[in-house]
């Protein structure tokens, strides 16, 4: 089987040297195998999106010295294919309508430090209203049908635990897909084997596995990979004041000497497993 990954980011600000070595790290785990690269933009937030910083990742990517094997693909244009499935799941009766607004939801989420919050079903069987809502999948409905279900990280079997994320959204009250929906129906589209990503996104992998399972679709290999961290030992985030990747492109530096410091672990402090 051709070995296909990609990587996806969104283009809602600007990539620091985390997504450089995330991208490096797909990139690497394809060509070492003979395989493809895929580049995805995941652009289905329209209010934080932004054509700008599309065009600045393509040339962060370029200037890092990676190529990708097909043309870029825009979440934004994909949306029927999110309803689509989205209409499948609602007809297995695993949806539900949330009218909870963001304050409603940060209240009844503040669980006591060290315990998980998730959503607490409080629309599960409320009665339909005028109002805008966004649709969860009622997990424990959904866990029940799948039955139980399994992946890889590494190599190692994982054994799913979607039910620990609670009743996800799976389409926004602003967007016709969710993020979860969204990466497990493209990552099958474009026929993805290999999913090599940050470790900050594991506990998704778990809704994804549902889904997958849900929608008959592959599951790909995956291959979660430490988060690159500052000097203090911080994770680098955008907030985190990382030097954004074109401002170092601006200030003259070489993109194949920083992707050749990566690949080299020079000067790359992770955190997470
Ligand atoms: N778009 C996601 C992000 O930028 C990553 C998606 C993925 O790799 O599954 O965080």
């Amino acid at each position: 089987m051709t070995v296909v990954t990609r990587f996806a980011p969104s283009p809602t600000g600007r990539l620091h040297l985390g997504h450089a070595w995330s991208a490096i790290l797909s990139h690497d785990f394809a060509r070492a195998r003979g395989g493809r690269f895929l580049l995805r933009i995941e652009d289905i937030d329209g209010t934080r999106s932004r054509a700008e910083h599309v065009a600045t990742i393509v040339e962060d990517l370029r200037w890092l010295g990676l190529s990708w094997d097909a043309d870029v693909v825009f979440q934004s244009a994909r949306l029927a294919r999110y309803a689509a499935a989205l209409a499948r799941l609602r007809a297995m009766g695993l949806l539900y309508r949330c009218y909870c607004t963001r304050a409603e939801i940060a209240e009844a989420m503040s669980a006591p430090h060290g315990a998980v919050a998730v959503y607490p079903g409080t629309c599960r069987g409320a009665p339909e209203r005028d109002a805008p809502f966004c649709w969860r999948i009622d997990m424990a409905a959904a866990v029940e049908r799948a039955g139980a279900l399994d992946w890889t990280d590494h190599g190692r079997p994982i054994v799913a635990d979607p039910a620990a994320q609670g009743d996800v959204v799976l389409a926004r009250k602003d967007a016709p897909a969710s993020y979860h929906l969204a990466v497990t129906v493209d990552d099958a589209a474009q026929g993805v084997s290999d999913v090599v990503r940050g470790v900050d996104l594991f506990a998704a992998t778990h809704v994804h596995r549902l889904l997958q399972a849900l929608l008959d679709l592959p599951t790909p290999a995956y291959h979660h990979h430490p988060l690159l961290a500052g000097a203090d030992g911080e994770r680098l985030a955008k907030r985190h004041g990382a030097p954004a990747l074109a401002a170092m492109r601006a200030a003259g530096e070489d993109g194949a000497a920083v992707a050749a410091r990566l690949r080299a672990g020079v000067g790359v402090p992770t955190s997470g497993p």
